[in-house]
């Protein structure tokens, strides 16, 4: 039996029953469970109580009659199914066992009591066997109740049907609880089959003292630690990077802020997960009150990194428009007059009388192409429509063999190494000339970022329908705060850099519906540029 009798009844209604019972009939009773635990005790007899039971020697006769009731209460017949016993203090005790679904819950007890009327001699024998005060014992024994032996058999056989009707009622009580506890037990199941499957939305309860109780799975996948390694723990415990420190303070406070003041908290951040993946996360923290008074509190964390990198896009292309109407206004006015200027300091470089100047007009001259190289640059991102006789179904292996030659060139001019590992793709259409400036510009900022010797690593893979492209420098890496700057038109950190590379590379993703990650680390930065093989025409593919 899974349950205690004394929790498949209601002991204190029973105290008063038999309390009742007591009362109008003057019959002592008690209810003692199988493992000894007095539940129910009514008028148990003074001279017990005061005298046999205080004594140590009367006292062993007193336990020795608990023992021979319970060792002896299986011996019961089926007519008289209860057993009595006159214990050496000269009392007697009868009992019942109360059976639910077949076991044996508690016993049902009646005593003390006597049959006949005390020999008081023998009694009194007793007060000086054991120096009890005489007069005050004699005066308790007067109290004890003396019934025939047809009254108990009548008391006994009273007490068993209340135990059987006892008996049955728990049998119901029991079935209830069992069915109750079934469907409590599935509407759990149900619960955290829904709580642990939600996707993206992480949800974790912390307890009091901020230590962790329980996580999800997105949770999970959103923060890189798995259940085990977490639960138990206080976020101090858990060895999160430096760069999140000012969020898990933050995260406390807001903890700590929750038990006392304002109890629901809403806040966005931005985390370095385990596997140091970078993901913004809105959180709604709050706490709730359980059974007992016991409180804790809830974290739900949707990983909004997504919506956030599709903003950040829709802004970078807003100010990529700007700039674009802008270069297509100014850029050919630029151009043509520094076309002449170049021109003229072509033919005057050449002039004899001019030669002392010519390091000055090869100066004025490379400047010159630079500017104009910017201008170049400028003018692609203004344009947002690949025109459509550049677009064709390729292989994007054969197209990075063709310019391997070159970016390999390059490479070992600056002391450097290229490797390029092709890997099992299909065709995809493509903007030839567009991704071969994309592939220039990741290689070229991979090669600035690396020291001699460093290697460059261009590989592509399938990744279910996806195609992707990957350059992997052993370059310083990117700071973090970087991260939020790339591909914004003019960013950079180099003395002679012109930021435009990466925002050229971010738009010609765009119009290829391809998406660009980025991976770095201390070791270096890994660029991956993801198509989606399954556009069966360039019109579906490319963004018109
Ligand atoms: P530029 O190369 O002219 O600076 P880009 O738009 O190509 O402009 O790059 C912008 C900035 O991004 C760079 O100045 C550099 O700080 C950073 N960056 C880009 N690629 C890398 C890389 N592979 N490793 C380290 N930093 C990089
Ligand atoms: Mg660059």
């Amino acid at each position: 039996m899974k349950y205690k009798f004394s929790e498949i009844f209601d002991i204190p209604k029973l105290q008063k029953l038999m309390e009742g019972l007591y009362l109008a009939s003057g019959i002592p009773s008690a209810i003692i469970d199988i493992d000894g635990n007095i539940l129910v005790a009514v008028a148990w007899q003074n001279i017990c109580t005061k005298f046999h039971r205080v004594n140590i020697e009367t006292e062993l006769s007193c336990r020795q009659s608990d023992q021979y009731l319970k060792e002896h209460l299986r011996e019961r017949g089926s007519i008289v199914p209860y057993i009595y016993y006159t214990c050496p203090n000269g009392l007697i005790d009868a009992a019942a066992p109360i059976i639910i679904n077949g076991e044996h819950l508690a016993s049902i007890f009646n005593g003390q009591f006597l049959f006949e009327k005390p020999d008081i001699e023998k009694f009194r024998n007793q007060a000086r066997k054991y120096g009890f005060d005489e007069e005050k014992y004699l005066k308790e024994l007067v109290n004890v109740p003396i019934y025939s032996k047809d009254k108990l058999d009548s008391i006994m056989h009273y007490f068993l049907q209340l135990a059987e009707m006892l008996g049955e009622m728990g049998v119901d009580r029991f079935r209830l609880i069992e069915s109750q506890n079934k469907v409590l037990e599935e509407s759990e199941a149900r619960l955290k089959t829904i709580i642990n499957n939600t996707p993206n939305v992480a949800i974790q309860s912390y307890d009091e003292d901020g230590k962790i109780l329980f996580v999800n799975k997105a949770s999970e996948t959103i923060f890189g630690w798995v259940s085990e390694e977490i639960v138990g723990k206080t976020l101090d415990q858990l060895n999160w990077s430096k760069e999140n420190a000012a969020n898990m303070n933050k995260f406390k406070d807001l903890l700590e802020s929750c038990k006392t003041r304002k109890p629901y908290k809403a806040f966005e951040s931005i985390y370095i997960n385990k596997q140091r993946i970078k993901k913004n996360i809105f959180t709604t923290l709050f706490p709730i009150n359980l059974f007992g008074g016991k409180r804790e509190f809830i974290s739900i964390d949707i990983d909004i990194t997504e919506k956030k990198r599709f903003e950040k896009e829709m802004k970078r292309l807003d100010q990529l428009n700007i700039i674009g109407q802008m270069a297509a206004g100014i850029g050919h006015e630029i151009r043509n007059p520094m076309t002449t200027v170049r021109g003229y300091l072509q033919l005057l470089q050449n002039r004899v009388e001019l030669q002392a100047f010519k390091s000055q007009f090869k100066l004025m001259i490379d400047e010159i192409d630079r500017a104009n190289s910017i201008i170049t640059e400028f003018l692609t991102l203004a344009k947002t429509k690949p025109t459509k006789t550049e677009v064709c179904k390729c292989n994007l292996n054969e197209l990075i063999s063709k310019l391997f030659p070159l970016i390999q060139a390059d490479t070992f001019t600056q002391n450097k190494q290229i490797i390029f590992e092709p890997g099992e793709i299909p065709q995809i259409h493509l903007n030839t000339k567009e991704i071969r400036q994309l592939i220039l510009n990741l290689c070229r900022n991979g090669l600035e970022a690396m020291k001699a010797d460093g290697c460059l690593t261009l590989k592509t893979y399938k990744d279910g329908q996806n195609v992707v492209l990957s350059v992997r420098d052993e370059g310083i890496g990117i700071p973090i705060e970087n991260l939020d700057m790339l591909g914004k038109p003019f960013f950079t950190t180099k003395d002679i850099g012109t930021g435009l590379g990466l925002a050229n590379c971010y738009n010609i993703a765009t119009r290829h519906k391809a998406k660009i990650d980025i991976n770095t680390g201390l070791n270096g930065t890994t660029f991956f540029v993801t198509f989606n093989s399954n556009c069966e025409s360039s019109a579906q593919c490319l963004s018109s």
